[in-house]
């Protein structure tokens, strides 16, 4: 029999979008825990903000962070190190974007080069970090242990698909997430989950893996999987970006359609 691993998106998705509520896919996940089953997080939160969910949902296995730029796994949850990783604090690390400074660097020579001026999370105060995200306390200090992304935002009326452009001639990539954008290395959650895959299929004899996200930035990561979900948006549509081919929809929206998408892998068999 295939050994199921769910690769999972945590906003909108595994979480509420709004509440960041799980107690809809509680059932769910008791479920693959308790068959010793991994719940991979794939999230754009950084690795500080992701490891109390992974302790608060008792995964206890690897996660992807900052939209696939960093992949990290406990030390000695697989067999053995993987290459490239590095360890710290009893964790394995596979950078596959480059650093913060490297991508404030690039932020600074894009804003020259298209021409439009910003504001990063770098240079913002607390105060103003705080009114534009909502967070505060440990939650902004979390949010704010950036090691690959800089969101940032446009000070003035801009033409994003320009601006992407110019990215891309860099060598970056860009994303819009909320009002903030982001500047990556042109990692995506599809290579890091496919990194994390091949150490599976070292280990495992007939892995199949699962991937359950709400938007377009998890397509990369439907399609470095077997058998991709994607769940309601809170407002019942689904994310129009993702094409109907590229995952399967399910009724339900985010932990709601997580736990639906969890019953039909589990009624495979
Ligand atoms: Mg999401």
């Amino acid at each position: 029999m295939a050994e199921v691993i769910v690769f999972t998106d945590l906003d909108g998705t595994l979480l509420d979008h709004k509440s960041y509520g799980v107690r809809a896919a509680l059932p769910a996940i008791d479920l693959l825990v308790r068959r010793g089953i991994p719940i991979i997080p794939v999230t754009s939160k950084t690795a500080a903000e992701t490891r109390p969910w992974v302790k608060l949902l008792t995964l206890e296995g690897p996660f992807i962070c900052e939209n696939g730029c960093g992949v990290v796994i406990p030390a000695g949850c697989l067999k053995g190190r993987p290459e490239g990783a590095v360890e710290e604090d009893g964790e394995w690390r596979i950078s596959l974007g480059a650093g913060i400074g490297e991508a404030r660097r690039g932020l600074e020579e894009l804003s020259e080069m298209a021409g439009f001026s910003y504001r990063s999370f770098g240079q913002m105060s607390a105060d103003e970090l705080s009114s534009l995200t909502g967070l505060a306390g440990k939650e902004l200090d979390q949010c704010l242990a950036r090691e690959y992304e800089e969101p940032f935002i446009i000070l003035e009326e801009h033409d994003a698909d320009f601006i992407g452009k110019k990215a891309a001639e860099k060598g970056f990539h860009l994303s819009k997430r909320g009002r903030f954008y982001h500047l990556t290395s042109g990692c995506h959650k599809g290579e890091a989950v496919k990194i994390l895959a091949n150490l599976y299929r070292e280990e495992l004899s007939d892995p199949f893996f699962v991937g359950i996200g709400d938007s377009f930035n998890d397509l990369p990561m439907f399609n470095s999987v077997d058998m991709p979900f994607l769940v309601q948006k809170p407002d019942g549509t689904y994310d129009p970006l993702v094409p109907e081919d590229a995952a399967c929809r399910v009724s339900g929206v985010g932990p709601r359609g997580w736990r639906a998408a969890v019953e039909k892998v589990m009624t495979l068999g």
